[in-house]
């Protein structure tokens, strides 16, 4: 069976298609992405009416070259799947709308699905099916997660989260501090290869002894850079941009893979899965596999491509909550701004 996935809770339109395997395997058939981020890069961050009008032009034609991609027809789409949250309420309006028209015309079941569970489920597309209990930590643009996922299709519990910034906000903040481009993570990324991850030694959030252990914070030390900084600019220093990003993506790095071995060893889980936006930085990737294998942990990271919005998220939870059994979501399904990860799909109609 073939599923279409559907994704506009940001600022990327997603079409992505999925092929469900009679086994439950799930292969990547075709992602397609249409961005509206250089809209948004003179704001500093993302404008929601400027993204719902762009998901508006760039719903058809990227569902279109997704089915150009696989070879496939609209009429081979044997299921359809959508972000029903978490993310902006216009943007998500647009996605679920025309998922709403798919649906229907084609005479297909929908599904109303979690974006965030979307990000832990891509990486069945490239990992193959998860074991029975694996822990993943969700580090995206607003969230930052650490979950114990019993089932991507419907079993997600809470193991902690950030108290304030999220891990990819954290990323931006520091990046507009530093005079780079809007989003963060990929140019703070590209800097901190050429600096010095030891040149600053900027504070490890809720690290203390009598600190939550699997809770996470961002905000204290965005502040730190943004003071260090003042504080060299104001001594007439010059400061070193690469180091300050190597020194705080270390600082990043270094507290998420803590805790996600940690909980992983306290949950007696064997594997790791890290996704989300912020899974597709280099220094994340390379700190988790080192940590990992020292305890015994199996890690699995999505490729980049795969780590930030994109439709085939979608189409592949969507594939592995149609073959749970789990009922279609009614056609007049509504959005949730703020779906929590732990409602992976949405089964009831229109609650207002
Ligand atoms: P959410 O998934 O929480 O709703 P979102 O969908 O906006 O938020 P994603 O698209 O998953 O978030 O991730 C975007 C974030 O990832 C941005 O904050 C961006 O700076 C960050 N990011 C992207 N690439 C990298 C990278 N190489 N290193 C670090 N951060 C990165
Ligand atoms: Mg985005
Ligand atoms: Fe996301």
């Amino acid at each position: 069976r073939v599923v279409l996935g559907i994704e506009s809770s940001c600022d990327e339109t997603g079409a992505g298609l999925v092929r469900l395997g009679a086994d439950g395997s799930v292969q990547l058939l075709a992602d397609a992405v249409a961005s509206s981020v250089d809209q948004h890069a003179r704001y500093g961050g993302v404008v929601p009416e400027i993204a719902s009008r762009a998901h508006l032009e760039a719903m058809a034609p990227t569902v279109q070259r997704a089915l150009d991609e696989s070879g496939l027809r609209l009429s081979d789409v044997d299921a359809v799947a959508v972000t029903a949250g978490p993310g902006l309420a216009g943007a998500l309006l647009v996605g679920v709308s025309a998922a709403k028209g798919y649906a229907a015309a084609l005479g297909v079941p929908l599904y109303g699905v979690n974006h965030l569970a979307g990000h832990i489920a891509v990486d069945t597309l490239q990992h193959g099916a998860l074991p029975e209990r694996s822990l993943a930590l969700l580090v995206s643009g607003g969230h930052t997660q650490l979950l114990l996922v019993d089932d991507v299709a419907g079993r997600i519990t809470e193991v902690g989260s950030t108290i304030d910034d999220a891990a990819g906000e954290a990323y931006d903040k520091v990046a507009r501090i530093l005079d780079l481009p809007y989003p963060g993570g990929p140019p703070i990324d590209a800097q901190a290869a050429l600096g010095d991850p030891e040149a600053i030694d900027f504070p490890r959030g809720l690290t203390g002894p009598r600190d939550a252990a699997y809770d996470f914070s961002f905000s204290g030390l965005k502040t730190a850079v943004a003071r260090w900084v003042e504080t060299e600019q104001q001594a007439g220093r010059e400061i070193s941009v690469p180091d300050v990003c190597a020194s705080f993506q270390e600082a990043v790095a270094d507290v998420l893979t803590r805790k996600a071995v940690r909980a992983a060893q306290d949950h007696d889980v064997r594997t790791l899965v890290i996704s989300g936006g912020v899974a597709a930085n280099a220094r994340l990737a390379a700190l988790a596999r080192e940590r990992c294998a020292a305890a015994g942990i199996l890690l699995r990271v999505p490729k980049p491509r795969l780590c930030t919005d994109n439709g085939a998220m979608i189409a592949a939870l969507g594939a592995h909550v149609l073959a749970s059994g789990t009922e279609p979501s009614p056609l007049d399904m509504a959005t949730d701004p703020g779906l929590p990860v732990t409602s992976v799909s949405v089964t009831d109609g229109a609650a207002t």
